[in-house]
């Protein structure tokens, strides 16, 4: 029988383990403890747990996190990692520092089967969901990663973002504990308003994560109108707008924060127009059914190739920022990071193996830049800031 991998657990499960094998179950804490908090991977290291109990999970568990296959480090200070998920996909994981906080974006499928137009994921196809404990030894590696390297005992990772590669919602069952590991006291206790799920507009999903765990939410909105956000976001066919702003609407009775962020890409001459501007303000402000106290995060198109798009000229995006200002929505523009290493958002492509279409997918070529062996990695760490209020 292959050996239980450790990282798949939540504490709860784990707890539930540690008594199968007949052990107490504060043992579970402890075993937590070592594995997520002291980066401990070996049963060995773990010297408060009696040698008995290490030699029985030693037979039939082990503690195995994703391994890095590269690492590339931008001018600006972030890091991208490239994880090996076996199969011929990889994901990628960027960790973004400023001054003030340490945002992880997370990845949460190989590939995603939501095929949004502007998006690099989503024009490589879906291969799998990735497990919990793959999604949480991507924070493991860069937490402990970090620490070794700033020769840090405290916590290095400030933030999670559910932002890389993958629809998270559509990887529920694997996301929920997932979550649960990275807010745990006895594991990287993360507050519910550190840790972000951005979603397309899982509907019935977005209810479950308000009864389930409510931590902070995003959504990708990047259109006012149901007719452009099928073309944009082919998920909006089956959830268009009324029921996702309901499930907003629903969301902020149990979410940590007061607000939705809605994320909103910014496209040359497709949803950029101040006419675009004037609907959103319309929609989620003047319309009663679909009220929502929100903030905007508009992000300027990162581009990749074959996409056919191109991003906003800034001065579009300032003037769209200013209408939403002036409707008092808090809105800001998100800066583009490590784009130098196609780190930014949407720029993700990993390497997916896609199961779901023979597609005419993109070819990207890999920048010829401060690609480390995982051996010799460096880190920058100076970092601008990340967000910028319009003028
Ligand atoms: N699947 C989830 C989370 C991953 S995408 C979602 O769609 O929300 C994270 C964010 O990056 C989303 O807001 C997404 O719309 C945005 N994004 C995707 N491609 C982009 C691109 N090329 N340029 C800028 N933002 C992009
Ligand atoms: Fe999937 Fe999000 Fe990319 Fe859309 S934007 S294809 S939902 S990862």
């Amino acid at each position: 029988m292959s050996p239980v991998n450790l990282f798949d657990f939540d504490l709860a499960a784990l707890t539930l383990y540690c008594e199968r094998l007949g052990e107490k179950r504060f043992r579970a804490s402890q075993l937590f403890q070592w594995i997520h908090q002291r980066g401990a991977v070996e049963f060995t290291q773990m010297s408060d747990l009696a040698l008995s109990l290490r030699s029985k999970l030693s037979g039939v568990a082990n503690i195995a996190p994703l391994a890095p296959r590269s690492e590339q480090v931008s001018g600006d200070g972030t890091i991208k990692w490239l994880f090996d998920v076996g199969g011929g996909n990889a994901v990628e994981t960027v960790f973004i520092p400023e001054p003030q906080r340490a945002t992880l974006c997370v990845s949460t499928q190989a590939g995603c089967a939501v095929g949004c137009s502007f998006c690099a994921t989503g024009h490589q196809g879906f291969s799998r969901n990735l497990t919990t404990g793959e999604i949480v030894s991507q924070l493991w590696y860069a937490e402990h990663a970090l620490r070794k390297r700033l020769r840090r005992d405290a916590r290095v990772v400030t933030n999670v973002v559910m932002m890389g590669m993958g629809e998270p919602l559509q990887n529920y069952t694997a996301l929920v504990p997932a979550l649960r590991v990275m807010l745990s006291d006895h594991a990287y206790g993360l507050s519910r308003r550190r840790v972000t799920v951005s979603t397309s507009g899982v509907v019935p999903m977005i209810d479950r994560l308000r009864n389930d765990l409510p931590v902070a939410l995003a959504v990708s909105l990047h259109a006012p109108n149901d007719k452009l956000r099928d073309d944009l976001v082919p998920i909006n066919k089956k959830y268009p707008l009324a029921e996702l702003l309901g499930a907003c609407k629903r969301y902020l009775s149990a979410a940590p924060r007061d607000f939705i962020t809605f994320e909103y890409c910014m496209l040359d001459a497709v949803n950029d127009s101040l006419a675009h501007a004037h609907e959103l303000v319309d929609l989620l402000q003047n319309a009663e059914a679909t009220r929502i106290p929100c903030k905007f995060n508009l992000i300027p198109f990162n581009p990749f190739p074959g996409s056919g798009l191109r991003c906003s000229p800034r001065e579009r995006v300032l003037q769209f920022a200013e209408v939403l200002t002036r409707a008092e929505f808090v809105t800001t523009v998100r800066k583009t990071r490590g784009a130098d290493i196609d780190a930014a958002c949407g720029q993700l492509a990993g390497e997916v193996q896609d199961r779901t279409r023979v597609s005419q997918r993109s070819v990207r070529m890999a920048l010829p830049l401060r690609v480390y062996p995982m051996s010799s990695a460096k880190h920058n760490p100076t970092a601008p800031e990340r967000q910028e209020t319009p003028a």
